[in-house]
Order: C-alpha cells, then sequence, then structure tokens
C-alpha cells in the first residue's frame, strides 16, 4: 500500500486531531503492519489449503492466542499433517490440494490499504471515546448554566433574531466556537442539545428593536487619541452605572465596544466645589456632568485604541482649574 498517501491524507490530520505534539510525518520509509498468528485454518467453503488464521500473533509468539492453545490444523508455513483429519477432509473434496501449498509466508505482514484504515480508524475511535469521557464530563452541564461565559450578549445586540438564517448561522458560530475552546466532543445529540442551548440564550438576551433604529435617534461623539478618530455613538442604558452604551460603526454593523458615564472622582482628584451632591464632577461652565468613556477589549481591537477610561476634560492640581484633554469631542 502507498503510505506516504496515508500519511500525507490521514495521519496528519489524525495527529492533529488527537492533539499529539509530533511534527507533521512526510517522507517517512516506514512499513506498518503486525505479526499475524501462523497457524492453519480450515476451509470448508473452497477447500483452500492456505487459509492461515487472521488473528494478530502473541507478542513472545508466532501464535495468536487461542492459537497458541490448540493448532489442530499445524503452521501455515508447513506441510499439512498426512493423518490428519484435514489433510483428509481436503484430499477428498480437492484431489490436487497438495499441489497448491504455498509455504513462503512471513510472520509479519504489512497491512493492506483496508487493513490500516479499519486500524487507524479504531484506533480513533477508542481515542475520541476515551477523550470524550475525560473531557465531557465534568464541562457540559457547566456551560450550559454558565453561557454567558461563554457568549458576549453585546455582540448580538444587533442580530435581528426574526432573520432565520442569521440566527441559525449566528447559533453555529458559538457552538463551533464553544467546541473547540472547551474542545470537546459531542455526540450527535449533545450537539443539538448545545445549538438549543445556545438558541434560547440568544432569544433570551437579544435585543428585539433593531440598532439601526435606536442608533438614528443616539448622541454622537468623537474620541481622539493618537491619530485615530473614531465616531462613537451613545445609546441610553437603564444601567445606572453605565448610562450610555457606546457603539461604534464598522463594517459588521454597529458594534459595542464599551460604556459612557458620569464622572465620578473615586480618587479624590477633583476639590468638592467642582462636584454635585451625588459626587459627579461638573462642567466648570456648563455645570453640567463631566462625561468619561470606557473601551472595552473588543473596542480597543477594533478601533487601534487602548483600552482605558477617556474624559472631555481633567482636573489640573497646579492652576487649580480643568484643563481640555482633547479625547472626546461632542458633536
Ligand atoms: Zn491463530
Amino acid at each position: 500500500m502507498n503510505i506516504n498517501y496515508y500519511f500525507n491524507e490521514n495521519i496528519n490530520d489524525f495527529i492533529n486531531h488527537i492533539k499529539l505534539d509530533i511534527p507533521s510525518i512526510n517522507n517517512y520509509n516506514i512499513i506498518i503492519g503486525s505479526n499475524r498468528c501462523m497457524g492453519r485454518v480450515r476451509d470448508y467453503k473452497t477447500y483452500n489449503v492456505n487459509k492461515r488464521c487472521r488473528f494478530m500473533a502473541l507478542s513472545d509468539s508466532n501464535l495468536c492466542k487461542k492459537c497458541n492453545n490448540r493448532c489442530p490444523n499445524g503452521l501455515i508455513n508447513e506441510n499439512l499433517d498426512e493423518n490428519s483429519a484435514l489433510y483428509k477432509t481436503y484430499k477428498k473434496k480437492n484431489s490436487n490440494f497438495i499441489n497448491e501449498y504455498d509455504l513462503n509466508v512471513k510472520l509479519f505482514c504489512p497491512y493492506t490499504e483496508e487493513d490500516f484504515i479499519i486500524h487507524m480508524r479504531n484506533i480513533q475511535k477508542h481515542i475520541s471515546k476515551t477523550n470524550h469521557i475525560m473531557q465531557n464530563s465534568c464541562d457540559i452541564e457547566d456551560i450550559y448554566n454558565n453561557l454567558s461565559d461563554y457568549i458576549d450578549i453585546n455582540s448580538f445586540t444587533n442580530i435581528n433574531t426574526d432573520d432565520p438564517t442569521l440566527l441559525h448561522n449566528t447559533i453555529n458560530f458559538y457552538k463551533k466556537d464553544i467546541v473547540a475552546k472547551m474542545k470537546l466532543h459531542l455526540t450527535i445529540a449533545e450537539t443539538e442539545e448545545l445549538y438549543d442551548k445556545i438558541h434560547d440564550f440568544i432569544i433570551n438576551n437579544s435585543n428585539k428593536k433593531s440598532i439601526n433604529e435606536l442608533i438614528a435617534n443616539a448622541d454622537i461623539i468623537t474620541l481622539r487619541e493618537l491619530n485615530h478618530e473614531v465616531d462613537l455613538y451613545l445609546l441610553n442604558n437603564d444601567d445606572k452605572h453605565n448610562p450610555y452604551s457606546v457603539y461604534m460603526n464598522s463594517k459588521s454593523g454597529y458594534l459595542l465596544i464599551g460604556y459612557a458615564r458620569n464622572w465620578i472622582d473615586h480618587n479624590g482628584d477633583v476639590p468638592d466645589d467642582h462636584k454635585n451632591h451625588e459626587g459627579l464632577v461638573l462642567d466648570a461652565d456648563t455645570q453640567l456632568p463631566i462625561l468619561e468613556v470606557e473601551i472595552n477589549e473588543t473596542g480597543s481591537l477594533l478601533t487601534g485604541i487602548q483600552k482605558g477610561i477617556y474624559r472631555e476634560w481633567e482636573y489640573d492640581d497646579e492652576v487649580e482649574q480643568f484643563r481640555k484633554t482633547s479625547y472626546i469631542e461632542r458633536m
């Protein structure tokens, strides 16, 4: 058989599948096979005297376990005992059989392509079965109960869940992501269950209103840092601590990249007479709360702006007044 073909097509895939840390195997001159039992077995169908036991030989014998205990028909590389029952039967059924001996038989047999595929599939089955038991038993229920750890709710606020194709693709995306991240080996039933759980999670958490509709009425501010200039869309939230969600317009739609809120001076950098009774820092001119924008990790990746908090104003101790940061520009 063409072993190189199988290394190229199957074995490297297989190695990747079981995550062995082996460099890819190419151009090795390897013969794959096994020691096959040298016992002769009777053939009452075609009376073939060369019919050989199909089992693997024991490691310290040229016979399999069964033939090692009892091997009435002798070895495949020796002539049949003329007094044996099999000799008499063959002679009766096929008088010419003694000319058909093929005694040039080796213990080691290279696999045929078919043998080899079967052999590898058995190993694969065995490994994925073992992995399945090892890796899934503790994780899968845990994943169902904590889907919010695996799925960013904010990432699908702009998914119209009434669009079945979009919904389906989104579920599949998260399903694949979870399976890959958690190295799961799921049965078909488990895969379907995971799909259903993700489906329900998305439906329960999705914002039914189209984000485009909401954006139409959003406030816009511009965030400048280094040479980046990004228009941010502020949407009102019910969340008291993060009264605005910040979206950015990207190729894939509006993406949530952070939150905007009024600046509360937790560090005590600003004198109290610049704060209102709630502790919000106020713009000296307008007496309106000063805005701060927090860019999250996603936002940082999308915009190239470092994640963190940006403010319209900062307080300068030395001159005892506010200074414009130029990070945030209100439109
Ligand atoms: Zn045998």
